[in-house]
């Protein structure tokens, strides 16, 4: 993309409004636009970041052997009525009246939903395991919207749906989902923590939350400081294997690690004392094992193999799309700006030319943008008639991990200067070395 052709709306002054700094960050580097309380138009920066890290979300439940599917934002009130949650669900829930005079809403999650399409589908063992998810914008009348993408009233939340025939397979898929999540925030370049946790108004008895340690976080979490030390990696992981499965979440979670609402002195005192950590942290997902809660309320019934009739034991598994934006903004920025892990950069690097005009140095520009779109890498181009000190700065505040700077003084040596946004170090390269250092990089091969 050339910067001079992009809708980018940079805000020099920092917004009042914002009380955190990935509030103010998304705001000051044109990422989104607040509509009306908690609700938010992204922008085109934005939504490329967004969009990484749903297909990043995708590709992790489909490796998890889950299926994508999409379900409607407004739901009819009818299956909640079923399910006991509409009177239940309180303020929270949007309702709607339609022309017809029926009750709608705009879905905060879709149990009943899901339920409601397993039912109608799905009438024995053998169609079983089964796990459908989608990535659908949910909306929540939260009471205090707040921190920008963090606490929105609308929100884009991926959630799946387990359905086993036994509590062993349902807590298989449970243990899954949890393998699947450390991937999938770790390919973020995010450290989520996952958490015993309250299962609240969804009900049942194993939930962990999956937290990000930061100061804004809204959590107040107690752990074991060993825990932070564990990296998922790439470790081969065969998902249909249960006792890998089960290895997985033993070692993730047999320390200590909850949040205010299941934490217990007496427990967190067994801790060795220089391993104690009391912290704040930012909810990025959850998931559930509720069992028969709404199979049984909902007559979601399989045929076993003996042809009797049983409930089906379910889950559910949210990881929160749209606030992963803002937590990675706490987790990685600075004093100039955001700064984008590899795995969600809405632009894979910046190149700046520091002499718009200059033939030789527009030259230069064109040819390492052309290079890298050549290998599937998606530069932005900094083709503005603008001071270089212009330039660095927009570079830095949208947090670009790598800048490739081009000047005729560099050029008349040969080189370009490749740059670290995290670390600041840069070095000064053949432009066709700063291009294959930055592929390695991306895991491109340049031919
Ligand atoms: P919270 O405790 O933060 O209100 P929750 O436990 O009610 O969240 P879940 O039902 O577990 O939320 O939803 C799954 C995920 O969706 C959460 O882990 C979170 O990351 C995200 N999420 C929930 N509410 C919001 C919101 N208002 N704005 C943005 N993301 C949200
Ligand atoms: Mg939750």
């Amino acid at each position: 993309m050339r910067l001079s052709r992009y809708f980018l709306p940079v805000l020099k002054e920092t917004p009042a409004e914002a009380q955190i700094v990935s509030h103010r960050l998304m705001l000051r580097a044109g990422m989104i636009k607040q509509a009306s309380a908690g609700i938010y138009s992204w922008l085109p920066l934005g939504y490329r970041v967004l969009r990484n890290i749903e297909q990043i979300v995708h590709e992790e439940q489909v490796r998890a052997g889950h299926i994508p599917m999409l379900m409607p934002t407004l739901q009819s009130a009818d299956l909640w009525k079923e399910s006991g949650r509409y009177d239940a669900y309180g303020p929270e829930m949007l309702r709607i009246r339609d022309r017809q005079d029926r009750d709608m809403l705009y879905g905060p999650t879709n149990e009943e939903m899901i339920t409601d399409i397993f039912r109608s589908h799905v009438g024995s063992y053998k169609d079983l395991p089964l796990t459908l998810y989608h990535i659908q914008w949910k909306f929540r009348d939260e009471i205090r919207p707040r921190f920008g993408v963090m606490r929105g009233r609308e929100f884009l939340m991926k959630d799946g749906y387990n359905f086993d025939l036994t509590k062993e397979d349902a807590l298989h898929a449970y243990n899954r989902h949890l393998v699947s999540y450390l991937r999938t925030y770790e390919r973020m370049g995010l450290q989520a923590i996952p958490m015993r946790a309250d299962s609240g108004p969804i009900g049942g008895d194993d939930t962990h939350e999956f937290l990000v340690l930061a100061e804004t976080g809204e959590s107040e979490v107690f752990y074991d400081s060993e825990i932070t030390d564990l990296k998922f990696g790439d470790r081969a992981i065969d998902y249909d294997d249960v006792a890998q499965c089960q290895a997985v979440l033993e070692e993730f979670t047999s320390r200590y690690a909850r949040t205010d609402e299941t934490h217990d002195d007496a427990e967190f005192a067994k801790v060795p004392a220089d391993r104690q950590r009391t912290a704040r942290g930012i909810e990025v997902g959850q998931i559930f094992y509720f069992g028969t809660k709404y199979s049984e309320a909902m007559g979601a019934t399989v045929a076993d193999s003996e042809g009797n009739k049983v409930p089906v034991h379910m889950g559910s598994h949210g990881i929160g799309v749209s606030r992963l934006l803002g937590a990675i903004i706490e987790a990685s920025h600075d004093d100039n700006g955001i700064i984008w892990p590899e795995g969600v950069t809405p632009f894979h690097c910046g190149i700046v030319n520091l002499k718009q005009g200059d033939e030789e140095a527009d030259a230069a520009c064109e040819a390492l943008y052309n290079s890298f779109m050549a290998i599937g890498l998606e530069p932005l181009y900094d083709d503005r008639n603008e001071r270089a000190g212009g330039k660095f700065a927009t570079m830095d505040l949208i947090g670009l991990p790598w800048r490739i700077t081009v000047g005729p003084r560099g050029l008349k040596n040969g080189v370009v200067e490749l740059t670290s946004r995290r670390t600041g170090e840069s070095e000064e390269l053949p432009p066709e070395q700063a291009i294959a250092k930055v592929a390695g990089i991306y895991g491109k091969a340049t031919t």
